[in-house]
C-alpha cells in the first residue's frame, strides 16, 4: 500500500527496532528509565532548553504544556485551525479550565499580530487572564517566517504572555529552512516536538522548556495519566528518529514537489499548496466524484484520506518511484492534459 493519508503511518525501520530491543529500561515514573533520561538530556540539548520531558502523544504534551503555563480561568491565544484548538478534544478547556481565544490563521499559518494585540484582556474581574500565545510549525506543512515568529513572540512578552509552539513537525521545518533546532525553538518559552510524524518512531512526544516548568508538566503528565513505566524502549526509538531519520525529512519534501507538479499536470486537478512534506489540491470537474476516486485509487493500493479535503502527504514510507505510480493513477484517472 502507498499510504498519504498521514506521516504518522511511518513504521520503525531495522535499526530502529534494533536500538529499541537493545535500550537499557528502568521505571520512568521513579525516573529510573535511562534511555528516557538519555532521549531527555538529548532533546533539551539539541533545542538548547534547560530541560525535557517524554509524552506518549502529541496531544498530551500540548495539554500539558497548557496546563502548566495557564490556571483554571486564564485563556490562551491560538490559531482557529491549530491543533491545539481544534483537533485535541478542547482538552486544555475540558480538563483545565483553560479558556481559548482562537483567531483565524493567515494562509501561511500565522496569527495576524494585531489580532493578537487585540485580544489579549485588561486585567479585570470581567475578563479571563490572558496568560499563553501558541503557534504552530509548520502549519498545514507551511513554515512558520522566521521573522514573524521574532515579531510575535516579542509582542506576546511585551504583554507579559508566555510563548508555546506546537512544533509537531518542527522537524520539516528544520530540513526545509536549514535552520536548526535550537534557532526554531529559541523565540518560545516551551516547544512540543513528535517522533511519530514522519520519522519512524512508534510513538512519543518530547515537550522543551526551563526547568521548573518541567518538574510543574511532570506532575500535570502524572495527572492526565501519562506517567509511563518501561518505556525506554519507546525512547530509544524516537532518539533512532531524531539523530537518523530527522535529517533525512528533505527527501520527503522532494517526494511532495515531485507529486505537486504531477498532479499539476491533470485536467480535473488544482494545486492548491505545496509546502515541505503535504500537498492540498482541489478537484475542479464539476460530475466529480469523490467515492469513486478512492476506490480507483484503493484498486491501485494507493490509500488517501477524506476526498472533501485533500491533503496528501509524503513520508519516508514511500518512494519516489512510489509518487510515480499515484501520478500515474491520478492521470488514468483523470483526461491527461501533461505529464513532465
Ligand atoms: C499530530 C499533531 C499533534 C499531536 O498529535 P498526536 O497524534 O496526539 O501525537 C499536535 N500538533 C500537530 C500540528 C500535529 O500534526
Amino acid at each position: 500500500m502507498i499510504d498519504l493519508r498521514s506521516d504518522t503511518v511511518t513504521r520503525p525501520s531495522a535499526a530502529m527496532r534494533q536500538a529499541m530491543f537493545d535500550a537499557p529500561l528502568g521505571d520512568d515514573v521513579w525516573g529510573d528509565d535511562p534511555s528516557v533520561q538519555r532521549l531527555q538530556d538529548y532533546i533539551a540539548e539539541r533545542t538548547g532548553k534547560a530541560a525535557a520531558l517524554f509524552f506518549p502523544s502529541g496531544t498530551q504534551s500540548n495539554l500539558v504544556a497548557l496546563l502548566s503555563h495557564c490556571q483554571r480561568g486564564d485563556e490562551y491565544i491560538v490559531g482557529q485551525q491549530a491543533h491545539t484548538y481544534r483537533l485535541e478534544g478542547g482538552g486544555a478547556a475540558v480538563l483545565g479550565g483553560i479558556q481559548p481565544q482562537p483567531i483565524e490563521n493567515e494562509a501561511d499559518g500565522s496569527l495576524p499580530l494585531a489580532k493578537i494585540e487585540a485580544a489579549v484582556k485588561p486585567i479585570d474581574p470581567h475578563f479571563a487572564r490572558t496568560r499563553l500565545l501558541t503557534l504552530e510549525n509548520t502549519f498545514h506543512g507551511q513554515v512558520l517566517d522566521a521573522d514573524y515568529v521574532e515579531a510575535a513572540t516579542a509582542l506576546a512578552r511585551r504583554h507579559g504572555l508566555a510563548t508555546h509552539l506546537d512544533g509537531a513537525r518542527i522537524g520539516n521545518a528544520a530540513a526545509a529552512t536549514g535552520a536548526g533546532l535550537e534557532a526554531l525553538c529559541a523565540p518560545f518559552d516551551t516547544v512540543s516536538i513528535c517522533c511519530s510524524k514522519g520519522l519512524g518512531a512508534p510513538a512519543g512526544t518530547l515537550l522543551v522548556g526551563p526547568a521548573e516548568f518541567i518538574e510543574t508538566a511532570r506532575r500535570w503528565r502524572k495527572v492526565v495519566g501519562g506517567g509511563m513505566r518501561q518505556v525506554g524502549m519507546l525512547a530509544a526509538a524516537c532518539e533512532y528518529a531524531l539523530e537518523h531519520h530527522l535529517p533525512q525529512l528533505t527527501e520527503d519534501h522532494a517526494k511532495a514537489e515531485r507529486l505537486a507538479e504531477g498532479l499539476a499536470g491533470i485536467d480535473g486537478i488544482t494545486v492548491t499548496s505545496q509546502a515541505t512534506n503535504m500537498v492540498f489540491v482541489e478537484f475542479t470537474r464539476p460530475a466529480f466524484d469523490p467515492a469513486r476516486l478512492h476506490e480507483w485509487l484503493e484498486e491501485r493500493d494507493i490509500l488517501v484520506g477524506a476526498l472533501y479535503a485533500p491533503r496528501f502527504v509524503t513520508h519516508r514510507d514511500v518512494s519516489m518511484a512510489d509518487i510515480d505510480r499515484v501520478i500515474a493513477a491520478f492521470g488514468d484517472y483523470f483526461p491527461v492534459r501533461e505529464l513532465a
